[in-house]
């Protein structure tokens, strides 16, 4: 075996763990390759946050499986993780469900010390004999049963040498959330709370510096909880409240590092000792991503998401008395169960008090599995129409948003970091991607680069 791929879908914590995968297996001698070249074997790191992510998931799992009859495939991330059998009809190769086996499978099969595992934990492939045939070398064997706090430990996959392909590295810092928002399947998923110890945090973020990223995004699944051992803020240990503040004040130190980006929070994680280091460092980026989900304080309650709306505007206040415009963006669900008109009103007067300056809108739909299905079926559901009439609604104020907060940039300098050429465009501190052709010195920039540019009205993209 010498080539392979690495498929990934969903987030920004699966995306960099596909990248620690591309990592085993580059140390182990393979080689990456495109699709087209036909790689021996195919890794594809799923994700099944919603019903739409599951059957991405799967639909990926399936093209590759027919375009690629010869490879081996395995499929991992959180699709074989969740409580339904969502892999059930799926005719893999190897299905893998905690990291720890993942790195031990891609060692041995890039040595070709081929083992297939037989438990409760993994399910034996179907077309077994024909990789047998394949593979002389193949050994069958049951998995070691590993302790739980294993099997989605941080450190179960190597850390990051590099983040190949991007000029933007995500770093994960935090895995884990036992939070239980009423429509998440995540704490079923990724259910121990875990953090990555700061040194190694330290070393890593090194090693993608010296590699030349310009920009590290911070990332984890519930990042606010870094440093404590659940997402449920009641049980927090107040020593510990500033732990996030502390490692974004270390890693903003490490010489070399541009622009550091910190991904999303909850808006009582932003502690005033957090709004601080943010302050006083100039390479941290402006940027707090904060998901409100619903300006409807009935929905939020619904939804078990520890903040009220009085907490999200106080803290949304104390960072523009802070920051000179920050960019604040968010998620906002809509349609959730006993969703009124009332209350999408909330959230749209919510998101034009914040002039958010980007929201994702998610359509609400049921995740088996979740307290939200049996809040639908107390409450009923908001019709699709309706849903759809929502999200449009949404999106349009999101336009209308982005447009202004982008207007109300000009004039101010700011740092791009090049991710496009022909014509060179990049993304600028406060998240939003800039023109930076039209001026003739900025014609030779290469990707990767970073340039310093007042912002004016040409700069700005006509479409978001
Ligand atoms: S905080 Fe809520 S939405 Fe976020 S991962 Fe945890 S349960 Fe899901």
């Amino acid at each position: 075996m010498k080539t392979f791929a690495v498929q990934t879908l969903g987030c920004k914590v699966n995306q960099y763990e596909s990248q620690q995968i591309r990592q085993i297996l580059e140390q182990s001698g393979l080689i990456a390759a495109e699709p087209a070249q036909r790689p021996d074997l195919i890794v594809v790191n799923t994700c099944c946050v919603t019903h739409i992510a599951s059957s991405k998931s799967r639909q990926s799992i399936r093209k590759v499986r027919k375009a690629h009859p010869d490879s081996i495939v395995i499929v991992t991330g959180c699709l074989p993780v969740g409580p339904d059998d969502e892999t059930g009809t799926l005719d893999n190769d190897i299905i893998v469900k905690d990291k720890r086996t993942l790195s031990l499978i891609l060692e041995r099969l890039s040595k070709k010390q081929l083992f297939l595992l037989n438990n409760a934990n993994h399910s034996k492939p179907r077309n077994l004999s024909k990789i047998k045939d394949k593979n002389p070398n193949l050994t069958h064997l049951s998995a070691q049963k590993h302790p739980k706090e294993l099997l989605t430990s941080a450190d179960s996959l190597p850390i990051l040498t590099r983040f190949t392909g991007q000029s933007r590295a995500f770093l994960k810092v935090q895995d884990g959330c036992d939070a239980y928002c009423t429509y998440c399947i995540i704490p079923k998923i990724r259910t121990v709370v875990c953090n990555k110890p700061v040194k190694t945090v330290l070393k890593e973020a090194g090693n993608l510096i010296r590699a030349g990223h310009k920009e590290i995004v911070l990332t984890g699944i519930f990042l606010g909880a870094y440093g404590q051992k659940t997402a449920r803020r009641k049980k927090w240990d107040s020593a510990k409240l500033d732990s996030l503040a502390g490692l974004v004040d270390k890693i903003a130190d490490l010489e070399g590092l541009k622009r550091l980006r910190i991904s999303s929070l909850e808006p009582l994680d932003v502690t005033n000792r957090l709004l601080e280091v943010m302050a006083a460092h100039d390479n941290i980026a402006p940027h707090l991503h904060l998901s409100l989900q619903s300006g409807s304080a009935a929905v939020l309650k619904k939804m078990a998401r520890q903040y009220t709306i009085e907490d999200f505007l106080r803290v949304v206040e104390k960072i523009k008395r802070v920051f000179d415009r920050p960019a604040i963006t968010t998620d906002i669900i809509v349609g959730f169960p006993g969703e009124t008109e009332g209350d999408f009103q909330q959230t749209i007067n919510v998101a034009k008090e914040v002039g958010f300056s980007k929201i994702h809108t998610f359509s609400f739909s049921i995740r088996k599995n979740t307290a939200a299905e049996k809040i639908a079926k107390l409450l009923g559901t908001v019709s699709p129409q309706e849903i759809k009439r929502r999200s449009t609604v949404l999106q349009q104020l999101d336009t209308e948003l982005q447009q202004h907060f982008r207007q109300s940039c000009t004039g101010l300098t700011e740092t791009i970091l090049i991710e496009k050429i022909n014509p060179p465009r990049g993304r600028c501190s406060r998240y939003f991607m800039v023109d930076v052709g039209g001026q003739p010195k900025r014609r030779c920039v290469k990707k990767g680069d970073v340039v310093d540019i007042t912002i004016l009205e040409k700069n700005l993209l006509a479409g978001i």
